[in-house]
């Protein structure tokens, strides 16, 4: 998943396919023969090897032989399914071996297709492309779900698992976090005057307003109704205090046409932490959400931001 708030399911790459095989021939064979379907090849001639770069580059799909020296495809395999960062990648076993047991074994191994050698090519060609769009239709349904109907931002799912990472980053290295909640006013009002589509408009200006004003690198979310939060990784307190006084300026100047004669209001509140330690997404959540609640409190349309502290990870647990 792209760590930002623009959306391209439709993503456009160039599929990678990692071959794992011992034989060079293979390597070279397959390199020649798959030569016009615009892949990128990587190599790897064991299976540690194999595991590495899968591990780090995340192919597309992987092509893997059963009989190597050493570590054999089927633990190759295992170890793949195990691995949360590799076990979403197709798998096409290559093998010598003809026995319907070991085709057995590596689809319960989570396999998704078997090719036996030696192959032909033309097959093999078209099972790549096979697994190839599978992989991409997986992406974009993962990627979906993370989105929200109404405004094609991120949805609550996405914001949680974001929010965790950047937090889970911060326990590692210094670094500076700041979180928006965005609460629009009276909100139900709008909807109980105007209507529920006239609400819905609002929502939806709000939603490409925010995206506006903010950075690439945040991630835009709508946390849920008409509240929606915005991750600022590497923004300080002032900037990201500057950031919602900006939105909150902007938002009261836009007009409506369904209701000329009314204009809506947010109120938001931040939460922002600098350094290195500690602190659950809840507890950060917790502070904005406070800040929220002032600002609603105090008569609505204002910032209230604070800065939270982080917990110091004592040196030998870090
Ligand atoms: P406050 O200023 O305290 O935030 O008051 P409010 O009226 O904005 O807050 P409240 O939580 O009482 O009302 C939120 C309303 O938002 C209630 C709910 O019906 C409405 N709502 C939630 N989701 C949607 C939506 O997708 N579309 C529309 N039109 N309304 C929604
Ligand atoms: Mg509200
Ligand atoms: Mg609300």
């Amino acid at each position: 998943m792209t760590e930002s708030s623009s959306i391209n399911p439709g993503e456009d790459f160039k599929p990678q396919v990692l071959v794992i095989d011992d034989s060079m021939d293979v390597h070279r064979l397959l390199r020649a023969r798959l030569r016009t379907e615009e892949l990128e090849f990587r190599e790897a001639t064991d299976g540690q090897a194999g595991l590495a770069i899968a591990e780090e580059h995340s192919p597309t799909v992987i092509l893997l032989d059963l009989d190597m020296p050493g570590m054999d495809g089927f633990e190759v395999l295992r170890i793949l399914k195990e691995n949360p960062r590799t076990l979403q990648i197709p798998v096409i076993v290559l093998s010598g071996l003809q026995s319907s047991q070991d085709k057995v074994t590596a689809f319960d191994l989570g396999a998704v297709d078997y090719v036996t050698k030696p192959f032909d090519l033309t097959e093999l060609r078209v099972r790549v492309r096979a697994a190839i769009k599978m992989q991409r239709l997986i992406r974009m349904l993962a990627q979906k779900a993370q989105i929200d109907g109404l405004t094609g931002l991120w949805n609550r799912v996405f914001f949680n698992s974001r929010l965790a990472e950047e937090m889970g980053r911060l326990s590692r290295r210094e670094g500076n976090l700041a979180l928006a909640v965005v609460d629009i006013d009276h909100f139900k009002s709008i909807n109980d005057t105007y209507g529920h589509p006239a609400g819905d408009a609002v929502i939806q200006g709000l939603a490409k307003l925010l995206v506006k004003e903010c950075r690439h690198t945040d991630s835009v979310c709508r946390y849920g109704g008409e509240e929606f939060g915005v991750i600022m990784p590497d923004t300080g307190a002032t900037d990201a205090r500057n950031v919602a006084e900006r939105i909150r300026a902007a938002f009261e100047q836009l007009s409506w046409p369904r209701h000329p004669e009314r204009k809506a209001t947010v109120s938001i509140g931040v939460a922002a932490v600098a350094g290195t330690g500690a602190l659950t997404p809840e507890a950060l959540l917790e502070i904005a959400d406070k800040n929220l609640y002032t600002a609603k409190n105090s008569g609505r349309n204002r910032v209230v931001s604070s800065v939270a502290e982080l917990v110091k990870v004592p040196a030998h647990a870090a």
